[in-house]
């Protein structure tokens, strides 16, 4: 259980985010929704977090951004007191051929993806230092682990993350702060929603279907829970990966 634990989650107020905040808040932990887009969306997540009966409070925050992202670590420290599960969630695609991506395209998914995860991270470390304990879950991607034609930006923002996470576990754990990684498969989201030859997709799945919110979170909660288990990557793809 996590009870009384402060858990910070970027994109939280829908998709996978979502689904990690309720989960979590099924645990009793109270839920920072952090966020870019519409902050009714997000108010109306927290509204469905604290009829869980925790404390739920949304932020508007572009994760890209260094300095609004540590206004965002000290609004939440002021409202919660502290932070103990950091979750790098927030991601976007902006996907094309190599040949035919722009610039700005690679720029702004490896901003979001992975300077996102680092300026919540390091944000957050001084305040799990000084507890001398946090949980860092980042969300990676099978397409950071096996690569994928058309993603190159993406793949290599997930790849980096990855790189992240097992080098912060090493950082860390002198102090009994946790880093692992989810890379996620084929889950149903707003994210996957126009993707082309989802038969194909599903034929490519070991288990023969798409995965849902639900299933990420219930391995997010138990990363959580887990003081033993650090710098991993956990595929959860229906086998995708294998
Ligand atoms: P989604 O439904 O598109 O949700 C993405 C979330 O990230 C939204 O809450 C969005 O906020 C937020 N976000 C985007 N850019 C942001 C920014 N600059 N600052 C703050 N928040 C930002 O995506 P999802 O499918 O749930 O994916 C969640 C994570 O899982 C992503 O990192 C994604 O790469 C990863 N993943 C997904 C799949 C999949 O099949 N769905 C597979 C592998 C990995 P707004 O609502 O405010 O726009």
């Amino acid at each position: 259980m996590l009870k009384g634990q402060v858990a910070l989650i970027t994109g939280g107020s829908r998709g996978i985010g979502k689904a990690i905040a309720v989960k979590l808040a099924q645990q009793g932990a109270n839920i920072a929704v952090v966020d870019i887009g519409n902050p009714q969306t997000a108010e109306q997540t927290c509204d469905e977090l604290r009829a869980l009966g925790v404390e739920a409070e949304a932020f508007t925050c572009d994760v890209s951004d260094f300095e609004a992202a540590k206004q965002t670590v000290d609004a939440v420290k002021a409202r919660f007191g502290t932070v103990n599960i950091l979750v790098n969630n927030a991601g976007i695609t902006r996907d094309s051929l190599i040949m035919t991506m722009k610039e700005e395209a690679f720029d702004d998914v490896i901003n979001v993806n992975l300077k996102g995860a680092f300026n919540f991270i390091k944000h957050c470390s001084p305040v799990f230092l000084k507890n001398r304990s946090g949980k860092i879950i980042n969300i990676s991607s099978v397409a950071g682990v096996f690569g994928n034609a058309g993603q190159a930006n993406y793949s290599a923002s997930k790849a980096g993350l990855i790189g992240l996470t097992k080098t912060m576990a090493k950082e860390l754990a002198s102090r009994n702060v946790t880093s692992n990684a989810i890379a996620p498969g084929f889950i149903k989201t707003d994210m996957t929603e126009d993707l082309p030859n989802e038969k194909d997709l599903k034929a490519a799945i070991p288990l023969g279907r798409v995965g849902t919110p639900e299933e990420i979170a219930d391995l997010a909660a138990f990363l959580c829970s887990a003081d033993y288990v650090t710098g991993q990557v956990i595929c959860v793809d229906g086998g995708l990966a294998i």
